[in-house]
């Protein structure tokens, strides 16, 4: 079968040919009928070492329909379409055991990976799945736009859910970054809170996106956007930022422009760095670093899209060019999320 891997340290991803997958006691193969491009890999590309071996077939995103079943598993139909819920746990600890297997306390000590992050992902005509635990039926959702909710939607719910309680009435409501997380973020934000979104990036047609899908202002991420934004919140700053980018400067407008007891979630990982004390972040803020999320947070979020509140913004590329998605969206000229169709 096709698969698209990283093979090699530093360099690009390619579509190779790799054997099929069999699925053994206990798992379950899908035929992928989509998968999301996620910047996640375009950071572990940039890494000078990985802690998993190469070559790593790519996708954290998955969806896809039951192709077999291997020995012991019930509840499952083959034919059925299924999202995948990516950051796999052992099963069985306290944290796994509450549906968090995005904390899961003995996955790095048992080797355990997520599809794509260390185990064999989903930008693959077929992925292999260890648990049917990781499965959540798509029921008519479309897999295409819904794809990107096992990680683009559920990474920002999470993010999202924790802010709620400081998202009241007359509150604002930071996104840095509109891209894949971000256009989603706001989504979210409009559909679970009554606060003033306020959205940020670098160009005009990300910032149009943002307004499209539900922004009330938007502003250009640049030197002057925390003078701005403060201005925006009456001097005061917002109640709860989202960081989706992470870098240097974004990490730097998002700690500046929370409020005094604000929730700020730096989701992104490029890197930023918070300056705390006098002069630094405002009083009893709370920074959080917030990583996936969990599965129960994951049906709720394709409940959501299933009542119609989300809808997603995907460019889809067949298997062959899904190298060419990467490119794009290494240059920042995805909007929405890249979906692969295998
Ligand atoms: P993306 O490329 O689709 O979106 C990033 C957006 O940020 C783009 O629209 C880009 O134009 C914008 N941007 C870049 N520099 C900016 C700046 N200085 N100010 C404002 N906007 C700027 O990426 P994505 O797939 O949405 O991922 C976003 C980030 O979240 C990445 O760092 C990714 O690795 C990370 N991520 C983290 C988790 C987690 O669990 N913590 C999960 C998924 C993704
Ligand atoms: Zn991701
Ligand atoms: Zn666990």
């Amino acid at each position: 079968m096709k698969a698209v891997q990283y093979r090699r340290i530093g360099a690009a991803p390619e579509v190779v040919e790799v054997p099929e997958p069999e699925p053994g006691p206990g798992q379950v193969l899908l035929k992928v009928t989509a998968a999301g491009v996620c910047h996640s890999d375009i950071a572990v590309m940039g890494w000078p070492r990985v802690p998993f071996p190469l070559p790593l077939t790519l996708g954290h995103e998955g969806a896809g329909t039951v192709a077999a079943l291997g020995d012991g598993v019930t509840g499952l139909a083959v034919g059925e379409p299924v999202a995948v819920y990516g950051p796999w746990g052992c099963g069985t600890c306290a944290r796994c055991a509450r549906g968090e297997e995005n904390y899961c306390q003995r996955a790095a000590a048992l080797g355990i990976h997520p599809p794509g992050l260390g185990a064999p992902g989903a930008i693959a005509e077929y992925l292999l799945v260890d648990d049917p635990r990781h499965l959540v039926s798509l029921g008519d959702l479309d897999p295409v736009t819904s794809v990107p909710l096992t990680d683009a939607g559920l990474t920002p719910y999470h993010a999202i859910k924790r802010a709620l309680p400081v998202l009241v009435p007359g509150s604002a409501a930071v996104v840095i970054g509109t891209g894949g997380l971000g256009h989603v973020a706001i989504q979210l934000l409009r559909a679970l809170s009554p606060a003033r979104v306020i959205a940020l990036d670098v160009t005009e047609d990300k910032l149009e996106l943002a307004r499209n899908v539900g922004a009330h202002q938007t502003v250009r991420s640049d030197a002057g956007a925390a003078a701005t934004v403060r201005e925006l919140t009456g001097g005061l700053g917002a109640q709860a930022v989202f960081d989706f980018v992470g870098a240097p400067p974004t990490v730097a407008l998002a700690t500046a422009v929370a409020g005094v007891e604000a929730e700020v979630a730096l989701v992104g990982i490029g890197g930023g760095v918070a300056k705390f004390g006098f002069g630094g972040i405002a009083y009893d803020a709370a920074v959080r670093v917030p990583y996936w999320g969990s599965r129960a947070e994951l049906i709720e979020v394709l409940d959501l899209a299933r009542a119609g509140a989300i809808d997603v913004r995907v460019e889809t590329y067949g298997i062959d060019d899904a190298p060419t998605a990467y490119e794009r969206l290494h240059a920042g000229r995805v909007n929405g999320r890249a979906v692969i169709l295998p």
